[in-house]
C-alpha cells in the first residue's frame, strides 16, 4: 500500500459503480436516490468537490456518495486495491480540508441521514451523514439533547471522533465521552463494532483520533434530559474596555454553574445581514440551560459598564444551536488556531488584542473559554482524546470571504498564533480546531504516552496506514 497521492486519470470506476446500490435502477419509476459516483466534467462536481472552507481547493478522482454499509465497503475495498487515496468526508467542516484531496477518491457520507432514539435509554443512533442541527431537530421533541457544537451545520462524524465541545460540555463533557458504540469500516474492509466491550482498543482510539482507523458508518450516544427553553444573549461593550473586561471574565467565569456556557470574544458586530461592521467590541456569549436566577449570576457583568447591547433572553435550544449559522456560514474560508492557557494575565490580553486589531479581516474571531467543569474532570470512558488539564482555552477563527487575500490572512493567523505560544500552558490542541499540524505537533498534541498507544492500535488496524488524509498517527 502506498501513501502517496498519484495523480491518475486512468482509473475505471466501472467496477465500482456496479458495485454501488444506484436506487434509481433497482426500482424504476422511483425516484429514490442512490450511491453515485460524481467525477470531473459531472454537472455537480464542482459544488461536490468543495468543502464548508472556500480556500481548500482540491480535484479528488472522483467524489463517491454513498447511501449505505455495503457501499462503503465497495469504496473502501476499490479504493485500496487501485492503491488510490481515500478522504472521508462527514460534514466537510475541518478547516484542516481533510474531507477531500487531490488526484484520491473522496467517500462522501452525506446520504447517510438515519438517526433512531430510544427514549427509554435516552440514546440514539446516528448515522455518519447527519448534521448537528438535524441530531438536535429529532431530539428536541422528546426533551432530549445530544452533546454537539455551536453550528447547526458541522458534520456528527468529525466532531465526534476528535473530541466535540458545545453549549452542554461543561455539565456533560465532550462529545466522545456520550459515544457508547461506534460502527466503522476497518481498512481491510470489514464492518467491526468498537465499544468498550467489542474491540475495546478501537474504541478508545476512534474517540479522539478517529480518522486513522476506518470509516465511521454510525454513532451510538448517550443523550440527556434538556428542557428546550433556555435562555442565551450576547452582553457586549466597547473594545476600548476589552482588556478590563477579560480581566472581569477570568475573575467571574470559573465560578458559574456547569450549566452556563460562556466566551468571552472580540469581533467586528455583526449588522442585521450577519456581516460583520466596521465596529469591534468585546462580547460575552452566554448560553445558559439550568435553572438558577441566571440575572444573579450576570449581575458582576453587567455592573462593569453600560453596554453597547444586551440581548440576553429567553429562547430554545434550537434556536440557539443555528445563531451563528448566517454569520459563520459554508462558503467563507477559516483557518482555526488554539491554545490552552492557566490564566489569563495582562500581557496575554494585551498581545491578543494588539494582534487582533491588525486582523486583514473583519470576519476573523478570537475568543476565551473557560473549559472547566466535565471537560477537565477525568472521563468515565477513557478515550484517546488529549484534553489536558489548563482550564482555559484561546480559539482564532481567522475567517475571510472569496476573493480577499488567503495568503494575507494564513499570514496574519500564524504570526498571531506563534505571538501568543510562550503563554500557552502546555501543547495541547484541539485537534477538531487545528487545520495545520506536521507530524512532530500531531505527537506533541497528544503527548508522547498516548501518541505511542496509538500508533499500537494502529499498527493492528491499519498497518499499512490506508487512512492517512488526517492529523496522521503513523504506524
Ligand atoms: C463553522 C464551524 C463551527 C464549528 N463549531 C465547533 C464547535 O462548536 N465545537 C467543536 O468541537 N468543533 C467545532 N467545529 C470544528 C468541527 O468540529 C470539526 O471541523 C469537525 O472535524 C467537523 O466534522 P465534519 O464531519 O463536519 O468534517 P469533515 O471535514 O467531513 O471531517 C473532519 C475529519 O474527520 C474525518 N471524518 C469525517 N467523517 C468521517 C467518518 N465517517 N469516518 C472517519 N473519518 C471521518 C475527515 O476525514 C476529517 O479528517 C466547527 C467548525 C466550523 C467550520
Amino acid at each position: 500500500m502506498t501513501n502517496a497521492a498519484s495523480a491518475r486519470s486512468d482509473v475505471d470506476f466501472a467496477p465500482l459503480r456496479d458495485a454501488l446500490l444506484p436506487e434509481k435502477a433497482l426500482f424504476p419509476g422511483l425516484s429514490r436516490a442512490g450511491s453515485r459516483i460524481i467525477v470531473p466534467g459531472d454537472a455537480d462536481y464542482e459544488v461536490v468537490r468543495r468543502v464548508w472552507s472556500s480556500h481548500v481547493d482540491r480535484r479528488p478522482l472522483a467524489i463517491v456518495q454513498v447511501t449505505g454499509v455495503a457501499d462503503v465497503i465497495a469504496t473502501v475495498n476499490f479504493a485500496r486495491e487501485n492503491g488510490l487515496t481515500l478522504a472521508v468526508r462527514g460534514g466537510g467542516h475541518a478547516s484542516s480540508g481533510y474531507g477531500t484531496v487531490d488526484d484520491g477518491i473522496v467517500l462522501d457520507l452525506s446520504p447517510m441521514r438515519g438517526i433512531f432514539i430510544d427514549p427509554e435509554a435516552k440514546t440514539a443512533r446516528a448515522e455518519a451523514g447527519v448534521l448537528l442541527g438535524e441530531l438536535d431537530h429529532q431530539c428536541a421533541p422528546l426533551g432530549l439533547g445530544a452533546v454537539g457544537g455551536t453550528n447547526s451545520t458541522t458534520g456528527i462524524a468529525g466532531l465526534s471522533l476528535h473530541g466535540g465541545f458545545g453549549y452542554l460540555s461543561r455539565q456533560h463533557g465532550y462529545t466522545v465521552d456520550t459515544v457508547r458504540s461506534v460502527q466503522i469500516v476497518t481498512a481491510d474492509g470489514e464492518l467491526r463494532t468498537a465499544s468498550r466491550d467489542i474491540n475495546p482498543d478501537l474504541f478508545w482510539a476512534v474517540r479522539g483520533a478517529g480518522a486513522n482507523f476506518g470509516v465511521a458508518v454510525s454513532f451510538e450516544y448517550q443523550l440527556f434530559d434538556l428542557d428546550q427553553n433556555i435562555q442565551a444573549g450576547a452582553i457586549g461593550f466597547p473594545i476600548d474596555r476589552a482588556a478590563e473586561f477579560f480581566a472581569l471574565f477570568n475573575e467571574w467565569a470559573p465560578g458559574t454553574p456547569e450549566t452556563l456556557y460562556s466566551e468571552a470574544l472580540v469581533w467586528y458586530q455583526p449588522g442585521d445581514d450577519g456581516e460583520p461592521t466596521d465596529v469591534p467590541v468585546v462580547a460575552l456569549s452566554v448560553v445558559y440551560t439550568g435553572s438558577d436566577d441566571l440575572d444573579a449570576i450576570l449581575a458582576p457583568i453587567r455592573a462593569f459598564d453600560e453596554p453597547l447591547f444586551d440581548d440576553v433572553a429567553p429562547t430554545t435550544y434550537l434556536i440557539v444551536q443555528k445563531q451563528y449559522d448566517e454569520t459563520i456560514h459554508h462558503g467563507l474560508s477559516m483557518v482555526h488556531t488554539f491554545g490552552v492557557l492557566p490564566t489569563l494575565t495582562p500581557e496575554l490580553i494585551d498581545e491578543v488584542l494588539t494582534g487582533f486589531l491588525a486582523t486583514p479581516s473583519r470576519h476573523t474571531l478570537v475568543s476565551f473559554g473557560h473549559w472547566g467543569g466535565a471537560m477537565t474532570r477525568p472521563a468515565a470512558e477513557p478515550s484517546a482524546l488529549a484534553r489536558g488539564t489548563a482550564p482555559w482555552r484561546i480559539v482564532c477563527e481567522t475567517i475571510w470571504p472569496d476573493g480577499d487575500d488567503a495568503g494575507a490572512n494564513i499570514a496574519w493567523s500564524r504570526d498571531y498564533w506563534n505571538t501568543l505560544r510562550p503563554h500557552f500552558a502546555d501543547e495541547t490542541q484541539y485537534l477538531n480546531y487545528t487545520t495545520y499540524a506536521d507530524e512532530e505537533t500531531v505527537r506533541r498534541a497528544y503527548g508522547e504516552e498516548t501518541y505511542s498507544r496509538l500508533q499500537a492500535v494502529k499498527r493492528t488496524w491499519d498497518p499499512e496506514n490506508f487512512f492517512h488524509v488526517n492529523f496522521n498517527i503513523v504506524p
